[in-house]
Protein backbone atom coordinates (compact mmCIF):
# COMPACT_ATOMS: atom_id res chain seq x y z
CA UNK A 1 0.00 0.00 0.00
CA UNK A 2 0.99 3.29 -0.48
CA UNK A 3 0.56 6.21 1.86
CA UNK A 4 0.27 9.89 0.55
CA UNK A 5 -0.74 12.80 3.58
CA UNK A 6 -2.51 15.17 1.77
CA UNK A 7 -3.33 17.46 4.93
CA UNK A 8 -1.08 17.12 8.16
CA UNK A 9 -2.84 20.21 10.40
CA UNK A 10 -4.76 19.81 13.18
CA UNK A 11 -7.92 22.39 13.73
CA UNK A 12 -7.67 24.96 11.21
CA UNK A 13 -5.94 25.61 8.14
CA UNK A 14 -2.59 27.64 8.23
CA UNK A 15 -1.22 28.68 4.95
CA UNK A 16 1.84 30.96 5.65
CA UNK A 17 5.70 31.27 5.49
CA UNK A 18 5.85 29.81 8.62
CA UNK A 19 4.26 26.80 7.77
CA UNK A 20 5.18 25.88 4.32
CA UNK A 21 7.82 23.05 4.95
CA UNK A 22 5.07 20.74 7.04
CA UNK A 23 2.08 22.60 5.15
CA UNK A 24 -0.90 24.18 5.99
CA UNK A 25 -3.93 21.89 4.61
CA UNK A 26 -6.50 19.92 7.44
CA UNK A 27 -6.35 16.35 8.20
CA UNK A 28 -6.33 14.31 5.09
CA UNK A 29 -4.77 10.57 4.34
CA UNK A 30 -4.86 8.83 1.23
CA UNK A 31 -3.87 4.95 0.58
CA UNK A 32 -3.70 3.03 -2.21
CA UNK A 33 -3.97 -0.25 -2.88
CA UNK A 34 -1.57 -2.89 -4.75
CA UNK A 35 -5.03 -3.22 -7.14
CA UNK A 36 -5.50 0.31 -7.13
CA UNK A 37 -8.24 0.55 -4.60
CA UNK A 38 -8.29 4.56 -3.26
CA UNK A 39 -8.84 5.03 0.53
CA UNK A 40 -9.42 8.32 1.80
CA UNK A 41 -9.35 9.40 5.95
CA UNK A 42 -10.89 12.14 6.42
CA UNK A 43 -11.87 15.52 4.71
CA UNK A 44 -9.80 18.17 5.91
CA UNK A 45 -8.79 21.02 3.26
CA UNK A 46 -6.09 18.16 2.16
CA UNK A 47 -8.83 16.26 0.00
CA UNK A 48 -9.32 19.28 -2.34
CA UNK A 49 -5.73 18.15 -3.98
CA UNK A 50 -6.63 14.74 -4.28
CA UNK A 51 -9.68 15.25 -5.91
CA UNK A 52 -8.12 17.84 -8.69
CA UNK A 53 -5.45 14.94 -9.19
CA UNK A 54 -7.67 12.07 -9.66
CA UNK A 55 -11.36 13.79 -11.24
CA UNK A 56 -9.55 13.26 -14.92
CA UNK A 57 -9.53 9.43 -14.04
CA UNK A 58 -13.40 9.36 -13.65
CA UNK A 59 -15.66 7.36 -13.53
CA UNK A 60 -14.00 6.17 -10.31
CA UNK A 61 -15.22 4.72 -6.95
CA UNK A 62 -13.54 6.48 -3.54
CA UNK A 63 -14.04 5.11 0.14
CA UNK A 64 -13.77 7.92 2.45
CA UNK A 65 -13.95 7.17 6.13
CA UNK A 66 -13.95 9.94 8.65
CA UNK A 67 -12.82 9.78 11.64
CA UNK A 68 -15.58 12.21 13.03
CA UNK A 69 -17.43 14.99 12.06
CA UNK A 70 -15.23 17.85 13.42
CA UNK A 71 -14.93 20.57 11.20
CA UNK A 72 -11.19 19.83 10.41
CA UNK A 73 -11.94 16.67 9.41
CA UNK A 74 -14.88 17.21 7.32
CA UNK A 75 -14.70 21.17 5.94
CA UNK A 76 -12.53 20.29 2.35
CA UNK A 77 -15.16 17.53 1.36
CA UNK A 78 -17.42 20.52 -0.41
CA UNK A 79 -14.60 21.26 -2.82
CA UNK A 80 -13.69 17.59 -3.65
CA UNK A 81 -14.41 17.85 -7.46
CA UNK A 82 -15.22 14.21 -7.55
CA UNK A 83 -18.37 14.53 -6.03
CA UNK A 84 -19.73 16.47 -9.14
CA UNK A 85 -18.69 14.18 -11.77
CA UNK A 86 -21.66 11.23 -12.64
CA UNK A 87 -20.63 8.34 -12.73
CA UNK A 88 -18.38 8.67 -9.13
CA UNK A 89 -18.98 6.71 -6.47
CA UNK A 90 -17.81 7.67 -2.91
CA UNK A 91 -18.89 5.74 -0.18
CA UNK A 92 -18.23 7.69 3.47
CA UNK A 93 -18.22 5.82 6.37
CA UNK A 94 -18.29 7.44 9.66
CA UNK A 95 -19.18 7.63 12.83
CA UNK A 96 -23.28 8.99 13.44
CA UNK A 97 -24.49 10.91 16.60
CA UNK A 98 -26.82 9.74 18.80
CA UNK A 99 -29.36 12.17 17.40
CA UNK A 100 -28.47 12.54 13.41
CA UNK A 101 -27.15 10.18 10.83
CA UNK A 102 -23.93 10.39 9.08
CA UNK A 103 -25.60 11.93 6.18
CA UNK A 104 -27.53 14.08 8.07
CA UNK A 105 -24.59 15.81 9.52
CA UNK A 106 -22.48 15.69 6.28
CA UNK A 107 -25.71 17.08 4.61
CA UNK A 108 -25.54 20.37 7.05
CA UNK A 109 -22.15 21.72 6.13
CA UNK A 110 -23.80 22.09 2.54
CA UNK A 111 -27.05 24.39 3.42
CA UNK A 112 -27.26 27.59 1.34
CA UNK A 113 -25.93 29.99 4.04
CA UNK A 114 -22.64 27.96 4.01
CA UNK A 115 -22.50 26.60 0.87
CA UNK A 116 -23.86 27.60 -2.63
CA UNK A 117 -24.27 24.10 -3.57
CA UNK A 118 -26.36 21.51 -1.66
CA UNK A 119 -25.37 17.83 -0.67
CA UNK A 120 -28.26 16.38 -2.32
CA UNK A 121 -27.59 18.23 -5.55
CA UNK A 122 -23.78 16.36 -6.23
CA UNK A 123 -23.48 14.61 -9.32
CA UNK A 124 -21.80 11.78 -8.06
CA UNK A 125 -23.86 8.74 -6.13
CA UNK A 126 -22.64 9.60 -2.51
CA UNK A 127 -23.22 6.61 -0.01
CA UNK A 128 -23.28 6.92 3.74
CA UNK A 129 -22.83 4.04 5.57
CA UNK A 130 -22.76 4.91 9.57
CA UNK A 131 -19.97 2.63 11.52
CA UNK A 132 -19.90 1.33 14.85
CA UNK A 133 -16.77 -0.73 15.93
CA UNK A 134 -16.91 -3.31 13.10
CA UNK A 135 -14.64 -4.68 10.36
CA UNK A 136 -14.82 -4.33 6.69
CA UNK A 137 -13.38 -5.63 3.74
CA UNK A 138 -13.34 -2.73 0.69
CA UNK A 139 -11.48 -4.03 -2.29
CA UNK A 140 -7.87 -5.25 -1.10
CA UNK A 141 -8.08 -4.03 2.15
CA UNK A 142 -9.31 -4.98 5.45
CA UNK A 143 -10.70 -2.24 8.01
CA UNK A 144 -11.40 -2.29 11.35
CA UNK A 145 -12.70 0.80 13.52
CA UNK A 146 -12.26 1.49 17.19
CA UNK A 147 -13.97 3.96 19.34
CA UNK A 148 -11.24 6.76 20.52
CA UNK A 149 -11.66 8.98 23.02
CA UNK A 150 -12.89 12.64 22.01
CA UNK A 151 -15.64 14.74 22.92
CA UNK A 152 -17.14 13.59 19.87
CA UNK A 153 -17.83 10.23 18.63
CA UNK A 154 -14.57 9.72 16.69
CA UNK A 155 -13.37 6.23 15.36
CA UNK A 156 -9.48 4.73 14.84
CA UNK A 157 -9.01 2.71 11.97
CA UNK A 158 -6.64 -0.04 11.16
CA UNK A 159 -6.12 -1.07 7.72
CA UNK A 160 -4.65 -4.41 6.59
CA UNK A 161 -3.53 -5.46 3.30
CA UNK A 162 -1.77 -8.89 3.02
CA UNK A 163 1.22 -8.80 5.78
CA UNK A 164 1.05 -4.70 5.86
CA UNK A 165 -0.90 -2.74 8.77
CA UNK A 166 -1.39 0.65 9.47
CA UNK A 167 -2.94 2.76 12.42
CA UNK A 168 -4.49 5.90 12.21
CA UNK A 169 -5.83 7.34 15.63
CA UNK A 170 -8.04 10.07 14.40
CA UNK A 171 -8.56 12.51 17.27
CA UNK A 172 -7.79 10.72 20.43
CA UNK A 173 -6.63 11.54 24.28
CA UNK A 174 -5.78 8.97 26.23
CA UNK A 175 -8.56 8.03 28.71
CA UNK A 176 -7.98 9.18 31.86
CA UNK A 177 -9.16 9.69 35.28
CA UNK A 178 -11.46 12.62 35.38
CA UNK A 179 -12.53 11.85 38.80
CA UNK A 180 -9.57 12.29 40.39
CA UNK A 181 -9.62 15.20 42.46
CA UNK A 182 -13.62 14.35 43.38
CA UNK A 183 -14.56 13.27 46.13
CA UNK A 184 -15.47 9.71 45.47
CA UNK A 185 -14.79 6.74 47.67
CA UNK A 186 -12.05 4.06 47.00
CA UNK A 187 -14.35 1.35 45.19
CA UNK A 188 -15.71 3.84 43.09
CA UNK A 189 -12.28 5.48 42.40
CA UNK A 190 -10.11 2.16 41.49
CA UNK A 191 -13.71 0.85 39.40
CA UNK A 192 -12.76 4.37 37.24
CA UNK A 193 -9.16 3.43 37.15
CA UNK A 194 -9.79 -0.06 36.11
CA UNK A 195 -12.05 1.29 33.37
CA UNK A 196 -9.48 3.53 32.68
CA UNK A 197 -6.89 0.95 32.20
CA UNK A 198 -8.86 -1.27 30.50
CA UNK A 199 -9.53 1.42 27.83
CA UNK A 200 -6.06 2.47 27.10
CA UNK A 201 -5.34 -1.20 26.94
CA UNK A 202 -7.74 -1.86 24.02
CA UNK A 203 -5.61 1.44 22.34
CA UNK A 204 -2.84 -0.50 22.51
CA UNK A 205 -4.11 -4.05 21.43
CA UNK A 206 -5.73 -2.01 18.36
CA UNK A 207 -2.16 -0.92 17.40
CA UNK A 208 -0.30 -3.97 18.36
CA UNK A 209 2.37 -4.44 15.86
CA UNK A 210 1.55 -2.12 13.08
CA UNK A 211 3.73 -0.92 10.61
CA UNK A 212 2.57 2.78 10.61
CA UNK A 213 1.00 4.28 13.42
CA UNK A 214 -0.32 7.86 12.38
CA UNK A 215 -1.28 9.31 15.80
CA UNK A 216 -2.65 12.84 17.02
CA UNK A 217 0.13 13.98 18.80
CA UNK A 218 -1.21 17.99 18.64
CA UNK A 219 0.77 18.76 22.24
CA UNK A 220 4.10 19.22 23.74
CA UNK A 221 3.80 17.43 27.43
CA UNK A 222 4.23 20.95 28.76
CA UNK A 223 0.89 22.18 26.89
CA UNK A 224 -1.06 19.65 28.58
CA UNK A 225 -1.78 20.76 31.30
CA UNK A 226 -4.46 22.77 30.22
CA UNK A 227 -5.60 20.82 27.45
CA UNK A 228 -6.56 17.85 29.71
CA UNK A 229 -9.88 16.85 27.73
CA UNK A 230 -9.67 18.37 24.59
CA UNK A 231 -9.55 14.87 22.94
CA UNK A 232 -5.88 15.24 22.21
CA UNK A 233 -2.38 13.41 22.37
CA UNK A 234 0.84 14.90 23.35
CA UNK A 235 4.07 13.88 21.85
CA UNK A 236 4.94 11.60 25.02
CA UNK A 237 1.33 9.96 24.66
CA UNK A 238 1.95 8.92 20.87
CA UNK A 239 5.46 7.79 22.11
CA UNK A 240 3.92 5.70 25.01
CA UNK A 241 1.74 4.21 22.62
CA UNK A 242 4.14 3.15 19.95
CA UNK A 243 6.37 1.37 22.57
CA UNK A 244 3.56 -0.42 24.02
CA UNK A 245 1.96 -1.57 20.77
CA UNK A 246 5.59 -2.51 19.63
CA UNK A 247 5.16 -0.63 16.44
CA UNK A 248 7.58 -0.39 13.56
CA UNK A 249 7.42 3.60 12.48
CA UNK A 250 5.57 6.27 14.26
CA UNK A 251 4.29 9.00 12.49
CA UNK A 252 3.15 12.31 14.25
CA UNK A 253 0.05 13.97 12.79
CA UNK A 254 -2.54 16.87 13.67
CA UNK A 255 -0.09 19.23 13.92
CA UNK A 256 -0.84 22.20 16.53
CA UNK A 257 -1.89 25.04 14.22
CA UNK A 258 0.28 27.57 15.73
CA UNK A 259 3.34 25.71 15.56
CA UNK A 260 6.11 26.92 12.75
CA UNK A 261 8.02 24.64 10.86
CA UNK A 262 11.29 25.27 13.07
CA UNK A 263 8.79 24.63 16.42
CA UNK A 264 7.72 21.13 14.33
CA UNK A 265 11.57 20.54 14.07
CA UNK A 266 12.01 20.57 17.69
CA UNK A 267 9.12 18.90 18.37
CA UNK A 268 10.20 15.66 16.48
CA UNK A 269 13.99 16.18 17.93
CA UNK A 270 12.30 16.58 21.60
CA UNK A 271 9.82 13.01 20.79
CA UNK A 272 13.28 11.28 19.30
CA UNK A 273 15.39 12.04 22.58
CA UNK A 274 12.28 10.96 24.71
CA UNK A 275 12.78 7.73 22.46
CA UNK A 276 16.46 7.29 23.05
CA UNK A 277 16.62 8.45 26.77
CA UNK A 278 13.91 5.65 27.24
CA UNK A 279 16.63 3.27 25.55
CA UNK A 280 13.50 1.83 23.18
CA UNK A 281 15.66 1.30 20.15
CA UNK A 282 14.14 0.43 16.56
CA UNK A 283 11.29 2.60 16.41
CA UNK A 284 11.31 5.06 13.37
CA UNK A 285 9.45 8.22 14.48
CA UNK A 286 8.59 11.09 11.81
CA UNK A 287 6.09 13.65 11.68
CA UNK A 288 4.01 13.65 8.33
CA UNK A 289 4.87 16.70 6.17
CA UNK A 290 1.92 17.27 3.61
CA UNK A 291 2.62 15.54 0.02
CA UNK A 292 5.07 13.08 1.15
CA UNK A 293 4.34 9.05 0.79
CA UNK A 294 4.90 5.97 2.72
CA UNK A 295 5.65 2.95 0.13
CA UNK A 296 5.08 0.43 2.33
ZN1 LIG B 1 -9.10 17.42 14.49
ZN1 LIG C 1 -11.77 16.61 16.66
Amino acid sequence: MKIRFCGVRGSIPTPGKETVRYGGNTACIELTGKEGTILIFDSGTGIRTIGDRLAPNSPLTIHLFLSHTHWDHIHGFPFFIPAYIPKNVINIYGPPHFDKTLSEIMAQQMVYSYFPVNSDELSATINYRDLKEETLQVGEFTVKSKLMNHPVTCFGYRVTEGYISIVYTGDNEPYYNFMANSVVDDSEREEIEMIVKEQNSRTVEFAKGVDVLICDAQYLDTEYPTKIGWGHSTTFHALDLAIKAEVKHLVIFHHEPSRSDDKMDELLQYTIDKCNELQHKGLKITAAIEGEEIDL
